[in-house]
């Protein structure tokens, strides 16, 4: 069968795949497969949230919802970005919808307006970009992204336009697959480009809540929302999946100029109609508690996540051939293994050998753009045992190649 150039184009993001071969793999004989390619919180939800969803089950919140969301999370999180990105934000500025991921969709659709439109995207960057990208009828221009941020020439070409008019620059801090936290300076460059070519910015914060120390003097997490003049044009996108451990809850909003929100409402109406209503009152469960100083499961995830980075980077930087710098947020390491290029192997190669011989699933660099050849991405959300067990396979596997 044939379907639009969009949907053909479509290939599925590395993780699933990479988790439907670790399966395979699991039933041949030997030890149970290391799941270090996963990019789910491995918590249960914390339980105020849940008791929230029962609650309002149980008290009929089993209706369509307004598409944008029920007011109570709209305020609430108005005020969870105000008092988190420091800038004043109103409750219509906000939508609520199943995710992140629709955020990103909806507001891509919203944004480019005719087909060749340019959309700038991070390489290495989350899958889900230049898909989004491609079915809003853009065209998404990978542009290098490093622990510095974006490569501001590369940046300031694609922005200008040669390859089609630039509608939106998409930025991720902290990042998937990196875990990097951009300093300011870093997001000022992007702003001051995305003045300069009248784009907006899609800032994917999706993972703000796990921040372990950003820039030295700085503030720990600069949002591209909080900068001079970006309110008007940044399409803030964040949710409850990472931060809560509610992935499989699909709780997400966008958060962007009045006008835009209002568009995105109507993209809802059509394409979801609401989100799930007793979902968005344990959303509020969530944010309330936050503020209300309820996070003692939140630090403890994020204490756990730290020590567990902690001594990922280390057991990696002690396999000959492998460097990882220690990232500022997110849950995934992003380890160097060029030098095995030397010896003739790629990412992917490399991926494939450590989950046939090694029996660790882990994600090769290159599913996440070109930029990320030479590169594995790690996810430490298992249990401490379960990881260092995952890096000591992988040196046991690397250390036979050289
Ligand atoms: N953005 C990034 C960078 C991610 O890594 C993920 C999840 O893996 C998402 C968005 C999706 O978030 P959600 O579950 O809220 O749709």
């Amino acid at each position: 069968h044939h379907f639009s150039p969009a949907v053909e184009a479509l290939e599925n993001e590395g993780a699933y795949a990479m988790m439907a071969r670790a399966a395979d793999i699991a039933k041949s004989p030997g030890p149970p497969v290391v799941h270090l390619e996963i990019g789910q919180p491995s918590y249960p939800t914390p339980p105020h949230i849940t008791a929230a969803a029962i609650a309002a089950l149980s008290a009929g919140a089993t209706k369509y919802s307004p598409p944008a969301g029920i007011p109570a999370l709209r305020a609430a999180i108005a005020a969870h970005v105000s008092s988190t990105r420091g800038v004043d934000v109103h409750p219509e500025q906000v939508v609520v919808g199943p995710g992140a991921k629709p955020g990103l969709l909806l507001a891509l659709l919203a944004l480019v307006r005719a087909p060749g439109d340019v959309v700038i995207i991070p390489d290495p960057g989350f899958p889900s970009y230049a898909a989004a990208v491609s079915l809003a009828g853009g065209v998404p221009i990978r542009v290098p992204v490093g622990p510095a941020g974006y490569d501001i020439p590369a940046l300031r070409r694609a922005a200008r336009g040669e390859a089609g008019r630039c509608v939106a620059i998409i930025v991720n801090s902290p990042g998937n697959p990196t875990g990097c936290v951009l300093g300011r300076a870093a997001c000022e460059s992007v702003a001051a480009v995305a003045i300069e070519a009248d784009a907006f910015v899609l800032s994917d914060e999706i993972y703000s809540g796990l921040v372990y120390e950003g820039q030295p003097g700085e503030a720990p997490y600069t949002s591209m929302l909080s900068l001079p003049g970006m309110a008007a044009r940044t399409v803030l996108v964040d949710g409850f999946s990472k931060t809560f451990a509610m992935t499989g809850w699909r709780l997400g909003y966008a958060v962007c100029p009045p006008y835009l929100a209002d568009r995105m409402s109507l993209l809802l109406v059509h394409a979801v109609g609401c989100t799930a209503t007793f979902v968005q009152h344990a959303g509020v469960a969530a944010l309330v508690g936050l503020a209300n100083g309820e996070d003692a499961a939140l630090q403890g995830m994020r204490a756990d996540y730290r020590r567990r980075r902690d001594a990922v980077v280390t057991g990696l930087n002690a396999i000959e051939g492998v460097s990882a710098a220690v990232p500022g947020g997110a849950f995934y390491v992003w380890a160097d293994v060029s030098a095995f290029s030397e010896w003739g192997y790629t990412a992917a190669e490399l991926a494939s050998m450590l989950l046939e011989e090694g029996r660790v699933a882990v994600l090769p660099g290159t599913d996440f753009g070109p930029g990320g050849e030479g590169y594995l991405r790690l996810s430490y959300v298992g249990e401490d045992d379960e990881v260092l067990e995952g890096v000591a396979r992988i040196k046991t596997v690397l250390d036979r190649l050289r």
